[in-house]
């Protein structure tokens, strides 16, 4: 325990000080209690999660930039006095050059060779990483040091320099692959089915385990691993979550019984798309399918209304 609270003023979702009297609006105080820090950090666990995740993405957006910006050429035809005439040549976005520029800037890195392909310079970047997250606990229990990597990683803009390219901001304008899985196991501080698992993306990080619903976020080595130990990922990725299956096969992958899934499609909270099917013989039967995201979304409703009527009666 640590009576320090995140330096980047975070709140609890949902707690409130007595005094607050703008919380019961839906529109009104999200929350207004501070987040306590992580042990041994200036900011919570959440914050110290997605810096790390961020920064620990550096090598993957490179190579993605890289790859982007190589079939053409890296050369900065924008730049060329009197150059030629840019319609006839093929444009290499020169935002996508400033970004890759910055991001090295960031991680520390000279700028990437006109001349390294994006198996190079995910190379390169992941060894400049591999420094900066060993001394990622110091950094992060550093005033100036925090502050300074949360700008250059996170914030959309910065005030002195606002074409600066941040990683998240270059993560924002071109998306790598979502590899976040949902876990099978609720979030131990809001009991709803919303934790994701993101495998790592750097041979020196740890698996995240975060809730969409709340705040409460940890890796496979916090807490002597137990985390890793509770949460299993279930076979389908956030992006996957967004397929239709049929209704065995959805129960089976969320993790949720039949007899459950069909009692709220009967009470109407949740909706399945019907599709006739013709059999050789000329009658039709239903199948029937649900998307998996919307059973999660069910799941979350039904289990935070259960949290809400438990607090009601104590
Ligand atoms: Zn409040
Ligand atoms: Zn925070
Ligand atoms: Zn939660």
């Amino acid at each position: 325990m640590t009576d320090r609270t995140c330096i980047l003023g975070c709140t609890r979702r949902g707690r409130h000080y007595a005094a607050c009297a703008d919380y019961s609006r839906d529109d009104g105080c999200q929350g207004c209690v501070p987040t306590e820090a992580r042990e041994g950090a200036l900011i919570c666990h959440r914050c110290y999660g997605r810096l790390r995740r961020t920064i620990e993405q550096a090598p993957e957006i490179i190579a993605h930039l890289r790859e982007l910006t190589h079939t053409v050429s890296a050369k900065r035809y924008d730049s060329i006095p009197g150059g030629r005439d840019r319609s006839t040549i093929a444009p290499v976005s020169a935002e996508k050059l400033d970004a890759i520029r910055d991001i090295m800037t960031t991680v520390c890195l000279g700028d990437l060779s006109a001349y390294t392909d994006s198996t190079k310079a995910r190379h390169q970047v992941t060894a400049g990483v591999a420094a900066i997250l060993s001394a990622y606990d110091d950094i992060v229990n550093d005033l100036d040091a925090v502050t300074q990597w949360w700008a250059a990683v996170m914030a959309h803009r910065l005030p002195h320099d606002e074409q600066f390219w941040t990683i998240s901001r270059a993560a924002a304008r071109w998306p790598i692959q979502d590899r976040r899985r949902y876990a099978n196991a609720p979030c131990p501080e809001c009991d709803t089915k919303t934790v994701t698992v993101t495998p790592p993306s750097h041979p020196d990080s740890p698996t995240w385990y975060a809730c969409t619903e709340c705040d409460w976020e940890r890796n496979d080595r916090d807490n002597d691993g137990q985390w890793g130990r509770i949460f299993h990922p279930l076979d389908f990725t956030v992006e996957e979550s967004q397929d239709e299956l049929e209704l065995t096969d959805a129960g089976r992958r969320v993790g949720l019984s039949q007899p459950t899934i069909r009692r709220w499609l009967r009470d109407g909270q949740l909706t399945a798309r019907a599709e006739e099917i013709e059999r050789d013989t000329g009658k039709t039967y239903t199948r029937r399918f649900v998307r998996i995201a919307d059973v999660i979304d069910v799941d979350r409703t039904v289990r935070r209304n259960r949290g809400k009527r438990t607090r009601e009666r104590t």
